[in-house]
């Protein structure tokens, strides 16, 4: 099958600054990985620019106004603690939701079928008033609601970043057509997400502990698939951070210790529910992943788990 790759160059013109783990070389990483695996059969689309009546289906109007006048011409400004505005970066975020949009509106129309968006910022922190966690604006949450619009009903969004993805749930909370499934750590920053918060039925937040074995971690996201499953979604979206990796120094070290294939079991579990419920239709968007040469395979393993159909 097929893997159409969303991605764009202006997207490396995002600098948070230096020693940031959230740096241009990430996506170099993904890039010259998944171009060196010569069984992936890719095709290429530059991601446009998100347009505002995209990003307002689920930003704040005053937020993205404020983005738009913040991002400065030249030097850094600071969004937050973790988050970071280089002159570049206006047109990376707008890209980076572009790619997902784009992948989404492929699909609805029957142009594509599964897809990965190679993009930063990343997006699943990005709240629908504020910036949070290295991310400005919420991709995924964007383009689900780009996919109703294309006429998509049921959309499922399936985070495995082993940090919540507490954007896209605020996002998705009580929304009609929407669902919301996602394993992070626990304890782990930004310290939302656990199954016993008090939360609408179309979300599902499942649990790991730090140190939890593979096993462990597996058995938990199938749990997690079931609901998904349940929904019966028409496409399904994945938040593919791959910061659960063993290398990995935000979420690895002492906390989780997947690998790549632990990844391309995911990827497999996901496209399985998606043959049942969704004609197949899966789109990916890159989130985490901080150690460079672990992001590459993993990014590789995941592209290739999804082209095994
Ligand atoms: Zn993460």
């Amino acid at each position: 099958m097929r893997i159409d790759l969303y991605t764009h160059p202006a997207m490396l013109d995002h600098f948070p600054g230096p020693g940031h783990p959230e740096c241009p070389e990430r996506l170099v990483a993904v890039l010259e990985a998944l171009g060196a695996a010569s069984d992936l059969e890719l095709a290429r689309h530059e991601a446009p620019k998100v347009e505002m009546e995209d990003l307002l289906r689920v930003h704040d109007e005053g937020y993205v106004d404020a983005i738009v006048h913040a991002s400065p011409s030249h030097g850094l400004i600071r969004l937050d603690d973790d988050t970071l505005m280089s002159a570049g970066s206006l047109e990376a975020a707008r890209r980076a939701a572009g790619a997902v949009v784009s992948a989404v509106r492929d699909v609805a129309a029957g142009r594509a079928e599964r897809a990965f968006c190679a993009v930063r910022p990343p997006g699943h922190h990005a709240e629908p008033g504020a910036p949070m966690g290295f991310c400005i604006f919420s991709n995924v949450a964007v383009a689900a609601r780009a996919a109703q619009e294309a006429g998509i009903e049921k959309v499922a969004v399936v985070d495995f970043d082993v940090h919540h993805g507490n954007g896209t749930q605020a996002a998705f909370a009580g929304r009609p057509g929407l669902f919301f499934a996602s394993v992070q750590q626990w304890p782990m920053w930004p310290g939302t997400g656990h199954p016993s918060e008090a939360a609408p039925d179309n979300i599902a937040n499942a649990v790991v502990a730090p140190g939890a074995s593979p096993t462990t971690w597996r058995r938990t996201f199938e749990g997690l698939l079931d609901r998904v499953d349940a929904f019966a979604p028409d496409l399904i979206l994945i938040s593919a951070g791959f910061d659960a990796h063993v290398r990995d120094p935000l979420g690895g070290h002492g906390g989780q210790s997947l690998e790549e294939e632990d990844f391309a079991w995911a990827t497999r579990a996901v496209a399985s529910v998606a043959r049942g419920r969704s004609h197949g239709r899966v789109v990916s968007s890159l989130e985490g992943g901080y150690d460079l040469e672990a992001l590459g395979r993993s990014a590789v393993a995941h592209v290739r788990a999804l082209q095994e159909g």
